[in-house]
């Protein structure tokens, strides 16, 4: 690495964590690539991608995060040398100041004993005062105590160092499993929800959230097959993949059921959304291909509930649910509040 690139990193690096503190992004090696990459300006639809998250959210959800890294950063392999370079230099430096430190002590710490040694030696050799004999024995006793407590501190550092490369190692299994996504579906998964929520419902972000549950979807499976069952999720995943915007996301939540986090739109405008992507599912024809026949009578139901201030992911995932339980008794199809 030239001296200008390494300048570059340690700028960028520099840059890049502040803003991953303020958009309550987790220092994981990805997220960590992806905000240098932004910071560094090198791939302009990345800056205007991420950019568009932060205008619609204020922060940056877990799952938006790996997303981008995968589309914009992972396959850049010579940023992603680079990032790693200027990583390494980084914590190779801070781990040798701390050794040095530690190695600075236990030279100052030997050279004492070495004094303390020929100080002893003189009480042999040449008569000292009891006073002088203690002294001798009081500066040893100091400088032990100097040198374990320089030696517990570098084995702190090397432990904290150890976890952190563990913890490092398992999120790169988990970047490289690609745990974002369903694999039905290729809507975001459950994973992706629970982290994505958690993080909007710390931030405060004004947001909302749409539960979606297939009608009698057991039907479709008991009438037409388990596999015909899959393709009617798929269909609708399909759908709802279509009418994402605005930073909107659609994650399967479970077996049948959907989630949508809608940031900065009101209750009333995404009760509205909500409707439309009703009646989209509504209009659905799947053909089930054991018959050839065209299967119509497929529709959802779905809950509605914005975000209160201070409120958990628990609190938000069951008001919302209570609502779409309210839409199945009250006959399915609909969206609750009404
Ligand atoms: P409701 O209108 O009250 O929601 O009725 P329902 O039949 O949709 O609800 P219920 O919870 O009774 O049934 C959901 C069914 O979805 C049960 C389960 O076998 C099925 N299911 C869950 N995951 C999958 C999947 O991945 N593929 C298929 N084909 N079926 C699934
Ligand atoms: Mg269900
Ligand atoms: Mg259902």
């Amino acid at each position: 690495m030239t001296d200008d690139t390494f300048k570059r990193s340690t700028e960028n690096l520099k840059k890049a964590v502040p803003l991953m503190m303020k958009n309550h992004v987790a220092a994981t090696p990805a997220n960590y690539a992806l905000w240098y990459t932004y910071v560094d300006r090198s791939i302009p639809q990345l800056n205007i991608a991420l950019d568009d998250v932060l205008k619609n959210y204020g922060i940056c959800p877990p799952a938006t995060n790996t997303k981008l890294y995968n589309s914009y950063v992972a396959r850049k392999e010579e940023t992603d040398v680079n990032n790693l370079r200027a990583n390494i230099e980084v914590l190779v430096g801070e781990v040798a100041s701390s050794m040095t430190d530690t190695l600075a002590d236990t030279s100052v710490f030997s050279a004492a004993i070495d004094k303390s040694f020929n100080n002893l030696a003189k009480v042999q050799d040449e008569s000292m005062s009891l006073a002088e004999v203690m002294d001798v024995v009081n500066q040893f006793v100091e400088d032990s105590k100097d040198i374990r407590l320089s030696t517990k501190f570098l084995n702190r550092q090397l432990e904290n160092a150890s976890k952190e490369i563990q913890r490092l190692k398992s999120e790169l299994a988990d970047v490289q499993k690609n745990v974002l996504f369903d694999s039905l579906t290729d809507l975001y998964n459950r994973r992706s929800f629970d982290r994505d929520l958690k993080v909007l419902c710390d931030s405060g972000q004004e947001m909302c959230l749409i539960l979606v549950d297939i009608d009698h979807f057991k039907n479709h499976n008991d009438s037409y097959g388990h596999l015909f069952g899959d393709t009617v999720i798929k269909t609708i995943a399909k759908r709802l993949l279509a009418s994402v915007r605005d930073g909107i996301c659609a994650y399967r939540f479970g077996g049948e059921e959907f989630a949508l986090i809608v940031p900065n739109k009101s209750l009333r405008i995404t009760r509205q959304y909500a409707d439309g992507l009703r009646r989209a599912i509504e209009k659905l024809s799947i053909k089930d291909k054991r018959t050839g026949k065209q299967v119509a009578n497929i529709s959802a139901s779905f809950g509605v509930a914005e975000l209160t201030s201070g409120e958990s992911p628990e609190s938000i995932i069951e008001r919302t649910d209570a609502l779409l339980y309210e839409a199945k008794h009250l006959g399915r199809n609909r969206v609750m509040p009404e």
